[in-house]
């Protein structure tokens, strides 16, 4: 048995099998003189292997995000199975007497030129799909991505760190939990771990050979514990039963209202990052969806989703949550959230850089395609829309002026929209300081505590070397908090708070006499705020 000691950045005990995740950065190296068999026979399983994952994501797609998006790796499949990608590898191993990654990494890149030479825009479009299928390829033959252990339902997926790019394509039904060496409890990966209700450490200093050993996740005293003895096992299989019994507990507060003992009402809804986290927000009896993160769509993506996908997710979240209200927040992508082919530029600064609304304003025709997939989904629910970063009242009116071109341009081709509600994100101090005037803009805020909190005390919410100062009670921000409430309420505007300080129930009743309309949460964490109301 070995303990690995971490921090905990969502409580609950895993009992199940490490599976290691590799980054695949590095680079495909050329060695000569391998046997030109062998590496055609690992080619071969290699396709088999991608062939079957691209068959798992069509399906995972077609149920998160419809046919539409799941079609990309239906044709991803076809292109591995090309007769002439196929015997352009094998004719590269044997001419060239090299290894099956190389060949492959030559064969992505000619065919990739000759797709981007040509005319049609659609073809040179073909040259990201070539590259990308590859590149599955080449993990699979490095043993790179997450390595699955086979049969295993219940993985405890441990890495140096995980992009949401990455976590975004895991098989959630397998994983059970996330340890990381790195990473802050701010991070996405910590969000993500908290929207699954699933255990989840971070800086833990793990060896490499733990990978498909047994272990425990005690995400209270913040530790992983490999190979168990039958006295640990035994311990931690009470307490983990333990937890269930509570969380079954607060199953019994579903159906009531969040009231305080002397009448004060509070709507609680749920922070989710994509179609099938609904079923928690309902499970969990959320009152509504105060965050739809969007960019996870985005994040899920090779590229650009269309506004038929972004149209199919957001209606299915509509009606999934039946006339309770869904705010989607437009495009937040940036900073630690990135996707390739935005072809953003390294920044020296990307929290404080080119990102959210900011891309968005840059790039009308990505915004306009978002806004017309939220507008005609409006029809199917009670949606809402919501800014990220904004920092003047001048954003606001643009958004708005681009708001009514669309809305204009669905009206006459005869597409109907609801007026729906929209408002900003007071995320950082700008947005706070004129929150009176922001207020005459808009019908709500939600106060985005993570950026806020980051903006205000100067701490990068992913520096762990920060942690211990990053005050999430910090005055300053319970300051701005409170102004940005009354400020809101002065002009008609509702306020609520969706960063994560929203669930942290020694602030419950301080927001509660702040007057806060709205808390946004993890679905994890609605009952148990629901029970901390009830006892106020
Ligand atoms: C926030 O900043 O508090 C927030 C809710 O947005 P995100 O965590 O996605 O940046
Ligand atoms: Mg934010």
């Amino acid at each position: 048995m070995r303990i690995f000691k971490g921090t905990a950045v969502f409580s609950g005990i895993a009992i199940g099998t490490v599976s290691l995740y590799k980054k695949n950065e590095s680079k495909v190296k050329r060695i000569h003189g391998e046997d030109a068999e062998t590496e055609k026979e690992r080619f071969t399983w290699a396709v088999e292997q991608a062939c079957e994952q691209l068959g798992k994501l069509y399906d995972k797609a077609l149920t998160e995000v419809g046919e539409a998006s799941a079609a990309i790796f239906e044709a991803h499949q076809m292109m591995i199975e090309d007769d002439d990608y196929i015997e352009s590898v094998e004719h590269i191993i044997e001419s060239q007497k090299v290894n099956a990654e190389y060949a492959v990494a030559c064969t992505s890149d000619n065919y990739a030129s000759m797709f981007q030479a040509m005319d049609d825009e659609y073809m040179r479009g073909r040259a990201a799909d070539v590259k990308d299928v590859s590149n599955r390829i080449i993990n699979i033959l490095k043993g790179e991505g997450m390595q699955v252990v086979e049969g295993d339902n219940s993985l405890i997926v441990v890495a140096d760190d995980l992009a949401p790019s990455e976590t975004v394509q895991m098989d959630k039904s397998k994983v059970i939990s996330f340890v990381t060496r790195y990473g802050s409890s701010n991070s996405h990966t910590a969000i993500l771990a908290r929207t699954m209700n699933i255990p989840a450490l971070i800086k833990v200093e793990f060896p490499e050979d733990i990978h498909g050993k047994t272990a425990i996740v005690d995400g209270y005293e913040g530790a992983l514990i490999v190979e168990p003895d039958e006295e640990a096992l035994e311990k931690y299989t009470k307490k983990r039963d333990e937890y269930m019994r509570r969380r079954k507990l607060l199953q019994e507060l579903k159906g009531k209202e969040n009231v305080t003992r002397d009448g004060r009402k509070i709507e609680l809804y749920a922070n989710i990052g994509g179609v099938s986290d609904a079923i928690s927000a309902l499970q969990n009896d959320a009152g509504g969806i105060g965050l739809f993160r969007s960019e996870f769509l985005y994040l899920g993506s090779d590229s650009y989703p269309t506004e038929d996908e972004q149209f199919g997710a957001y209606k299915s979240v509509a009606e999934a949550m039946a006339g309770k209200k869904v705010i989607i927040r437009t495009l937040d992508i940036g900073a630690d959230k990135q996707a390739d082919y935005f072809g953003l530029e390294r920044e020296e600064n990307p929290a404080m850089g080119f990102r959210a609304i900011r891309i968005c304003l840059k790039r009308p025709e990505v915004f306009k395609t978002q806004l017309r997939a939220i507008l005609r989904a409006s029809m199917y629910g009670n949606i809402s829309i919501m800014f990220p970063m904004i920092i003047s009242v001048a954003e606001v009116r643009t958004i708005k002026a681009i708001l009514a071109q669309v809305k204009d341009e669905l009206k006459k081709d005869g597409i109907p929209y609801k007026d729906i509600e929209i408002g900003v994100m007071i995320e950082t101090p700008a947005a706070a300081l004129i929150s009176d005037e922001l207020a005459k803009e808009v019908d709500f805020f939600s106060i985005g505590t993570n950026d806020l909190t980051q903006y205000t005390l100067a701490i990068d919410r992913q520096n762990e070397q920060l942690a211990h100062i990053y005050d999430t009670h910090h005055p300053a921000v319970l300051r701005m908090i409170e102004m940005v409430v009354n400020n809101g309420h002065a002009h008609n505007c509702w306020v609520g708070i969706c960063g994560e300080l929203a669930s942290d129930i020694e602030l419950t009743k301080r927001f509660i006499d702040m007057g806060v309309d709205e808390l946004s949460v993890s679905p994890a964490f609605i009952l148990e705020l629901r029970e901390k109301i009830r006892e106020l």
